[in-house]
């Protein structure tokens, strides 16, 4: 394959730089399994690696027993998210440039390597407490809000596993399901050996479905010596998402066909992705993946009150994107409040401290109380119920009419002094 490249290169006049280029000889059969054959590309020899030894591929070590995750690459990422943090951007400005400039450097790395579980989960912390800040939250409030999406009301900065698992999942399932029928016999054929190589025996595809979702039952449980391939990475992805959204392959005997199987949470509904809906695999899991934070949430008995609300349509939230029309004032009122996390007496959960409010002696000082019943605030609702009322007489077209505020309808005896009236 080298000798056809050289051709094809020379051929087209392309110069490969034998220096910038390594080359790995794993021999199963042996148990100095790593070679060190001399390649050649062009005429130039290619440095062979050795085992342990790591190759820098889009950011990504690569080698045979090599710990692949990539220490700096995250270093940077996190010391940019510090820089971000003491930026003077506002708040929503910074989520912004999280996910424009960092979330897609991480998910590139994670899509490339198999990064630890430690350092990912470390990193992931580090964001969420970011996020936490500049939405102005406390830290024990939700993580979930983090995760929502903006028109839902959250920050919509993904988990950091949740890109990984996903892309490792749509890959496997778009290999096997390639229209090319010489790279989809490819694909099948290394699922067999995988799948063979843990149960012993020549597998069904029943049998390659039931180890891609990850099953421990019977003979899939027993410990065999198992070499990582994407095979093995799709399953373990299976089995972290499997656990949370409940997803799992199927094998369809009558079409003969492989489909995966993603259940609605809430209903009894499931969406089957097979062969000719295979671009829907992702967009499918990530809604799953969604709609799992956000019931996550709504099932809160204190924090997910109001969010089953202003989560509903996307008028309620069209200032997380950009801050249009928000005071900095606003927005370090409004998610709290949304959460219950402002710091009020009736808002304390723990312990037995005095619920009582601090301006007019009411049992429970709780937000409702604070914004619509607390008596000593009753010019404030005044003031707040002009200021809306103010904004709907201005966006009323003059050609529909006098437009009259707080008096008597014109030309009735009612005592009643509606809001707004229109005479046309
Ligand atoms: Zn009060």
């Amino acid at each position: 394959m080298l000798d056809a490249t050289t051709r094809a290169a020379d051929w087209m006049g392309l110069r490969f730089n034998a220096k910038k280029c390594a080359a790995l000889h794993i021999d199963g059969s042996k148990r100095d399994s790593v070679q060190t054959t001399g390649f050649q590309i062009q005429g130039e020899p290619v440095i062979p690696l050795a085992e342990g030894q790591a190759y820098q591929h889009l950011g990504t070590p690569t080698g045979f027993r090599v710990r692949q995750t990539p220490k700096d690459t995250i270093q940077e990422i996190l010391q940019d998210a510090a820089k971000i943090d003491a930026s003077l951007l506002a708040p929503w400005q910074k989520i912004n440039a999280l996910n424009t400039f960092l979330i897609p450097c991480i998910s590139f790395v994670l899509r490339g390597s198999a990064v630890a579980k430690v350092p990912l989960n470390k990193v992931d912390k580090i964001i969420q407490q970011l996020v936490k800040k500049w939405l102005f939250l406390p830290q024990r409030a939700s993580n979930e809000l983090v995760y929502v999406a903006h028109r839902h009301g959250g920050a919509n900065v993904p988990r950091m596993g949740d890109p990984r698992d996903i892309a490792v999942i749509t890959h496997a399932f778009r290999l096997l399901t390639c229209p090319n029928s010489m790279v989809r016999n490819i694909a099948a054929n290394a699922l067999h050996d995988a799948t063979k190589k843990r149960i012993g025996r020549a597998p069904s595809n029943q049998d390659t479905t039931t180890f891609l979702s990850s099953s421990l039952d019977g003979e899939f449980g027993m410990a065999r010596c198992d070499i990582a391939s994407l095979w093995s990475c799709a399953s373990n992805a299976t089995r972290r998402l499997g656990k949370r959204i409940s997803y799992r392959w199927e094998w369809c005997e009558e079409r003969q066909e492989l489909g995966v199987l993603v259940p609605q949470i809430r209903s009894d509904d499931n969406t089957i992705v097979t062969l000719s809906a295979r671009g829907m695999l992702e967009r499918t899991l990530k809604a799953a993946i969604y709609s799992l934070y956000m019931e996550t949430l709504k099932c809160k008995p204190d924090e997910g009150k109001a969010f089953g609300l202003t989560s509903k349509w996307d008028a309620s939230n069209h200032f997380l994107a950009g801050g249009g029309f928000t005071h900095l004032a606003d927005w370090w009122f409004i998610h709290r409040a949304r959460l219950n996390c402002v710091p009020l007496n009736g808002a304390i959960r723990h312990g037995n401290r005095d619920k009582r409010c601090r301006k007019c002696g009411y049992s429970n000082e709780t937000l409702h109380h604070v914004l619509c019943s607390c008596k000593p605030h009753s010019r404030a609702w005044q003031l707040h119920h002009n200021a809306i009322q103010n904004c709907l007489v201005k966006a009323i077209a003059p050609c529909l009419g006098e437009v009259a505020v707080n008096t008597a309808i014109p030309g009735t005896d009612s005592q009643l002094r509606p809001d707004v009236v229109v005479t046309d």
